[in-house]
């Protein structure tokens, strides 16, 4: 299964709006380091004076220096890699080569995906139809289906109906979205009971997937009733876990040139009812919910197919926990979606770069953090998708 927009990709380079060279800090694999050493004594001398060695929990590991204002010690000022440039690509770091393209393997089925923590990757997305997104989209499981464990044909066949409903329904995207958490919730839920049983399994995970579409109807329906009634409390403990978040990353934020003021106010300053919050943080969303479907959540559902995957939701669960991959995928597109809202109410053009520019960026400063995992594990309301997933109507959509 592969990401159709990696044939297209080329590194835009000195183009880039935010080389990947900025900020992060760069792994050099014992590879790297071992073929550096093996150049001559020159080439040799000038690559490690690059390196930084550093002691970690595990013996020490070799990192790529830094500048004083955390660019990668190689980037020169005009926008290339001194190591590309004096030496060739066969000597980058190997990161560096493969960014952004990611590579996992489950049961027997190769996944080649990319960061959209790319400018250029994300831009090619966004042009996607969902539809076409990736290729060979695990069609030859279905005839090893035999050959997978239980646990291997549950996580593909929830794949296969998370794609049904991403792909192919016309319902609105908060909708989509809390039905995969539901129906994950309600599997994951079972796998963790102390009396489960694979086979029995099999035929709660089947009946839990069959139906998509009236699945769909159904909680469509119950949104638009509102039926699901908003909790006061839970609802701001939510929206304060996300804000936390957001706060973590404050500064790196910066780079997106949006004032989150408002949102602190909402959550944290002078305002101490609860009702007023929850009325004030219900505006901030309707300006998220005023820009049309078509305009955005398009892009918007690219992204979220994207991230699923990129995070192994549901086919590699981050530290074989599925729920957790799911949980961090639905607050990163929380984030994006605040900052959507924000941008709308300062009445700032929306149009396909800047929400393209938005999600890189996002991806950039919270899509791949063992932090923020480690924050939503230990955090009840961010982890228990019965308790989040009615108030992704607020965050995902206009119902
Ligand atoms: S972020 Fe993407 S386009 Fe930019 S320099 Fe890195 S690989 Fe190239």
């Amino acid at each position: 299964m592969r990401l159709n927009a990696l044939d297209d990709f080329k590194c835009i380079a000195d183009k880039c709006p935010q080389h990947c060279c900025v900020e992060w800090k760069i792994a050099l694999a014992k590879e790297t380091i071992t073929d550096w050493r093996q150049q001559p004594k020159e080439v040799q001398q000038s690559l490690m004076q690059f390196v930084r060695i550093e002691q970690t929990a595990s013996g020490t590991d070799s990192f790529i220096k830094k500048k004083e204002n955390g660019d990668c010690i190689c980037l020169k000022g005009s926008g290339l890699c001194t190591i590309q440039s004096k030496y060739g690509e066969e000597l980058l770091p190997s990161g560096c080569r493969l960014f952004p393209r990611m590579s996992y393997q489950i049961a027997n089925v190769n996944i080649e995906t990319a960061s959209m923590a790319c400018p250029e990757l994300t831009r090619l997305i966004s042009d996607y139809d969902t539809l076409e997104l990736f290729n060979n989209e695990l069609s030859h499981n279905r005839t090893e289906r035999g050959q997978l464990s239980s646990r291997d044909s549950a996580f593909t066949a929830i794949y296969q109906f998370t794609r049904k409903i991403l792909v192919n329904c016309q319902a609105n995207l908060a909708v989509k979205i809390s039905l995969i958490t539901n129906v994950t919730n309600k599997l994951v839920s079972y796998m963790e009971q102390a009396n489960y049983n694979q086979q029995h399994f099999e035929v709660i995970y089947k009946k839990t997937l069959s139906r998509p579409q009236k699945q769909l109807k159904d909680l469509e329906y119950s949104f638009s009733q509102h039926k699901k009634k908003i909790n006061v409390p839970e609802f701001l403990l939510y929206w304060e876990a996300i804000i936390t978040i957001v706060q973590r990353r404050n500064i790196e934020f910066k780079g997106l040139g949006l004032d989150l003021t408002d949102i602190y106010n909402i959550i944290h300053c002078k305002i101490n009812s609860e009702k007023t919050k929850v009325k004030s943080l219900t505006r901030l969303l309707c300006y998220r919910n005023r820009v049309g479907n078509n305009r955005v959540e398009k892009i918007l559902e690219n992204y979220i197919y994207v991230i699923y995957i990129n995070h192994g939701f549901p086919l590699n669960p981050y530290n074989n926990n599925l729920f957790l991959a799911l949980s961090y995928c639905n607050v990163v597109f929380s984030i994006t979606s605040i900052l959507l809202a924000v941008k709308i109410q300062k009445n700032e053009v929306l149009d396909k770069d800047s929400v393209n520019n938005i999600i890189w960026q996002v991806e950039r400063i919270v899509g791949s953090s063992d932090d923020i995992y480690n924050y939503i594990a230990a955090n009840d309301i961010l982890f228990s998708p019965n308790k989040y997933s009615p108030y992704l109507k607020y965050l995902f959509g206009s119902i």
